[in-house]
């Protein structure tokens, strides 16, 4: 695979930007790559500037459920553009989408949209400690939650000890004293800081379906147990749906699961591939934000009308009636072949809906744990491979992949073909 192009393009990137790269597993260092320039996008393939074509299993990291450039919500965000791209004043557009939104998680009752996932949850959390006087964060190691200050916490810090270090250079120690970061699936420590501190507790944020240490899932009976918890105790329960939202079913991982959070957090497929995202819930909740209340948020490109008109446009096609069921069908067969491909290996198939993880490791992945056991070298072995062989997967062995509309049979079958054949 020839990738001269994209190799001066890093090198002059490296003159201007930061590390070369915008976002630093774009690097694709921890995969033994250099960085991949993309040309442009359409359906499931990305075409990159040396003309290579390569089978989309990453899509924006979760964003194109419709595949890239889907025609409907590219003239959507065109017309847009064509009405002004921006005006800090309110748009039509934007109770549109809301109402899409309420529609498909009706506990989203009031909703405010922002411009990134990082800063939905960094609003989530304050509105959550605003509303309950309270200041004590509980997060669950392995789940990312954006880059905001108090989120960048140590896996395994504590449980009494409030709290771990931070997780990144220039976030003084005492930025994450309130947040405390616990096993995922061990309902048994929730219990017992819940026992110690539940008075204390704001918050509990989750990613209902974690995908940001690969795909694991939650063990029966964890998130029916975090709700009951936290109504117990007087603490909210966010839902960060960012990755699930409009992913697992039209009202993402809640409607699954049969669960209402107190707030949730949007991102990715929400915005039709622009930056946009939002957070929401109750409406007791929601009505402390400013003006009509005393937790201050703010955005000068909120609710950006070409990235609330691709939303719309969005939401629009995935509630054409079906779209999840075939999604899922194609992926189930998809995932069932994959399954079979890698018997007998040392991998590991963790998976839900259109979402899946190969994780290079014997036993079961069930927590934060076992996922960093797994053997990074030869996930980046398989990487380069999968590259070579046209698929585009995910460049980290804690990331998710995803399987879009756009995704021929044909191809899911080359990739599972593709996987077989790995040695
Ligand atoms: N929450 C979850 C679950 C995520 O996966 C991400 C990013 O991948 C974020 C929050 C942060 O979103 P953003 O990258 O848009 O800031």
């Amino acid at each position: 695979m020839k990738r001269n192009n994209s190799k001066s393009a890093y090198d002059e990137a490296l003159k201007y930007i930061a590390g070369g790269v915008n976002s630093p597993v774009r690097s694709l260092r921890s995969v033994g790559e250099d960085p991949i320039f993309i040309r442009d996008a359409k359906g499931a393939v990305i075409r990159d500037v040396d003309d290579n074509r390569l089978s989309d299993f990453c899509l924006s990291w979760g964003v194109f459920i419709l595949g890239h450039s889907h025609p409907q919500v590219t003239r959507a965000a065109k017309e847009a553009v064509s009405r002004g791209t921006s005006y800090g004043i309110p748009s039509l557009p934007e109770t549109g989408l809301a109402k899409l939104v309420n529609r498909h998680i009706p506990s989203m009752e009031r909703i405010r949209f922002v411009n990134s996932g990082t800063e939905a949850v960094m609003s989530a959390v304050r509105l959550a400690r605003g509303y309950t006087g309270r200041d004590i964060l509980v997060k669950f190691d392995g789940c990312y939650h954006g880059h905001a200050d108090h989120l960048l916490v140590s896996a395994g810090s504590g449980l009494a000890t409030i709290s771990g270090s931070s997780s990144s250079a220039g976030v003084p120690d005492r930025f994450v004293s309130c947040t405390v970061s616990l096993p995922f699936n061990d309902s048994a420590s929730v219990e017992k800081l819940f026992l110690e501190r539940g008075n204390e507790i704001a918050a509990v944020i989750v990613e209902p379906v974690p995908a940001n240490m690969g795909v694991v899932l939650p063990g029966a009976g964890f998130l029916e147990h975090l709700r009951a918890i936290t109504k117990r105790y007087g603490s909210l329960l966010i839902f960060d749906e960012v990755i699930t939202g409009f992913r697992l079913s039209p009202g993402g991982a809640q409607q699954l699961f049969g669960l209402s959070p107190d707030l949730t957090t949007i991102g990715k497929i929400a915005g039709g591939g622009f930056p946009a995202a939002a957070f929401g819930g109750r409406e007791d909740i929601m009505k402390l934000l400013s003006p009509d209340g005393t937790v201050y948020q703010a955005g000068t490109l909120s609710g950006n009308p070409v990235a609330m008109s691709a939303g719309i446009a969005t939401l629009t096609l995935l509630s054409t009636a079906g779209f999840y069921d075939k999604l899922n069908d194609k992926s189930a067969s998809f995932i069932a072949g994959l399954k079979r491909s890698i018997e007998g290996k040392a991998m590991v198939l963790n998976s839900i809906g259109s979402m899946f993880t190969i994780f290079f490791s014997r036993g079961e992945v069930n927590s934060f744990e076992a996922a960093v056991s797994a053997d990074r070298q030869e996930f980046a072995r398989f990487f380069r491979y999968m590259l070579q062989s046209g698929f585009y997967i995910s460049p980290s062995q804690f990331e998710a992949n995803f399987i879009s509309a756009a995704h021929s049979a044909k191809e899911l079958k080359r990739f599972v073909k593709a996987v077989e054949k790995f040695n």
